[in-house]
């Protein structure tokens, strides 16, 4: 083993651990209307606080997790996190949506639907208040049972995006596999905005694709005024990125919450 294989079996086999000590956190980071300007919602990523290691991000753990059946439990552990949330911002009168990222592994290999349906009844939680980004970092083999979850989880009210578009392995398939509610632009294709000729031709397709299959668009990743300027005006309904917020920690985002609260 070389060095790096060996710090990713060490986190690999940290993992367990690290979600029996409550090691895990979810960070939020509000998804913004592009015409008004007020969130519409947050996005949840988790983190890693480790004991020595400080901030681990999840692109070093995520695919670790995913190669064992940990991203079940640990899956499990962001919707039941997300679910309290949802809950805790209820009692203080905040009503916005939390995307949860879920890896279509999750869809395979468990009825994730009727898991979300029970703790939606659990918690007692309206549909409306849970949204799901599917993230796909493998190549899936079976569409009938990804179909099958997605359609289950829209029936019960949930919308459901295709995470990172244009990246990865089956994002075209994806759109003739199951109904989407949304198509989430990857950052890669919109940190060169609007210089790229590439990136504004890929972009505006996007857009466009969307909007001729009636669902809607969001872009990742918007950093400048440039990049807001560009979107809004080819009609990219909703944006997320560091020009409006980082992700936050639960006690900070809350207080961007309230800050913007009936704007
Ligand atoms: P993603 O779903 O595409 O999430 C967007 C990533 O871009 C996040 O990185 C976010 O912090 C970062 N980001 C947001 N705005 C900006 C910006 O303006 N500029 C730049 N440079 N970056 C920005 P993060 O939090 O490190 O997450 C990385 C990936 O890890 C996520 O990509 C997602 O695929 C995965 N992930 C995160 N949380 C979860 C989770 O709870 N479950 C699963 N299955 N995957 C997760
Ligand atoms: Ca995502
Ligand atoms: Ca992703
Ligand atoms: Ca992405």
């Amino acid at each position: 083993m070389n060095k790096n294989d060996l710090s990713a079996f060490q986190l690999k086999s940290n993992l367990r651990k690290a979600l029996k000590e409550n090691q895990f956190v979810l960070y939020y980071q509000p998804k913004i209307n592009t015409e008004t300007g007020t969130i519409i919602g947050v996005e949840a990523l988790i983190r890693w606080i480790h004991p020595e290691k400080g901030m681990i991000n999840p692109a070093t753990f995520i695919s670790l997790a995913e190669e064992s059946d940990f991203i079940l439990l640990l899956g499990e552990w962001i919707l039941n996190k997300a679910c309290n949330q949802i809950k805790e911002w209820e009692k203080l009168n905040i009503k916005i949506p939390i995307a949860i990222n879920v890896s279509i592994k999750q869809l395979l290999k468990q009825d994730f639907a009727t898991l979300v349906s029970k703790k939606l009844k659990e918690f007692k939680i309206s549909s409306e208040y849970l949204e799901i980004e599917i993230t796909e970092s493998v190549l899936s083999s079976n569409e009938s049972l990804v179909r099958d979850a997605v359609s289950k989880l829209r029936n019960m009210g949930i919308k459901v995006s295709i995470d990172d578009f244009g990246t990865g392995y089956a994002s075209f398939m994806y759109l003739k596999q199951f109904q989407a509610d949304t198509i989430k632009i990857d950052q890669s294709f919109i940190s060169h905005l609007p210089t790229s000729q590439v990136d504004t031709a890929i972009v505006s397709a996007i857009i466009t694709l969307a909007s001729e299959l009636g669902i809607n668009v969001i872009a990742e990743g918007v950093e400048t005024q440039e990049q807001f300027n560009f979107l809004k005006d080819k009609g990219c309904s909703q944006l997320q990125g560091y020009l409006y917020s980082k992700p936050l920690p639960p006690n900070e985002i809350l207080l961007l919450l309230r800050e913007t609260e009936g704007r």
